[in-house]
């Protein structure tokens, strides 16, 4: 069960569609794995247009055309835009994965592999707060421990993999800020979602090769 969900401030954001694109990505994904979020997403956009269409002061004219406008958009065949352009699923190392809806139209790019971490950054058009990236750790991978500079978002999307303050399975929103220092590691192998606005920090091994590695993740 999903045990990490967005805060109301994060889900209200979202409806009222005023996050940066990043951000709108992360909390897109999980509201496809949580339905829980989902419905409570689909009550807040009902109440956001409640409340613009009860400001609008509506002449029986308006209501008209509104009744016009809203049977024109229903008769309108799904637009080609919310098609998803590419495939559902993406192979890593010889393995398919699924794809959640909101990442299959973003271009990607190639795969860099660093030890048993490989990370494709998602290239978006905006300039948006942050970084967005597929990130894969193989059976057995292990980051180094390392603080945050900045926020950390992490959404396993096939897999899981714990650090030491739980457990994590595809769904699951954690967010983490620059106060968290852990270790994140995987038994089975995780596809994530990962969005960092700064590079993170490590804390054990060899700091100055590693913040290179760091710098890399990002
Ligand atoms: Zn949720």
């Amino acid at each position: 069960m999903i045990n990490f969900h967005p805060d109301n401030a994060l889900l209200a954001a979202y409806a009222a569609d005023t996050l940066p694109l990043t951000m709108t990505l992360a909390v897109a994904i999980h509201v496809e794995f949580c339905p829980a979020c989902a419905q409570r997403v689909a009550e807040l956009e009902r109440k956001l247009a409640e409340n613009i269409l009860l400001a609008a002061p509506v002449s029986p004219a308006d209501e008209l055309q509104f009744d016009d406008m809203l049977s024109y958009i229903l008769q309108q065949p799904e637009s080609a835009a919310l098609q998803p352009m590419t495939e559902p699923t993406i192979e890593i190392q010889g393995q398919v994965f699924w794809l959640p809806r909101a990442l299959r139209r973003l271009a990607r790019q190639n795969w860099q592999q660093m030890g048993n971490i490989g990370r494709s950054r998602l290239l978006l058009d905006e300039q948006s707060t942050g970084r967005a990236s597929l990130m894969y750790l193989s059976a057995g991978a292990a980051v180094p421990r390392h603080v945050h500079k900045g926020m950390e978002l992490t959404l396993p999307i096939s897999g899981a993999f714990r650090d030491e303050f739980g457990e994590y399975i595809p769904g699951d929103f954690i967010l983490r800020d620059s106060q968290v220092t852990h270790q994140p590691q995987s038994k089975e192998g995780c596809l994530c979602f990962a969005l960092l606005d700064a590079p993170v920090q490590f804390t054990q091994g060899l700091p100055r090769l590693l913040n290179n590695f760091g710098e890399l993740l990002y």
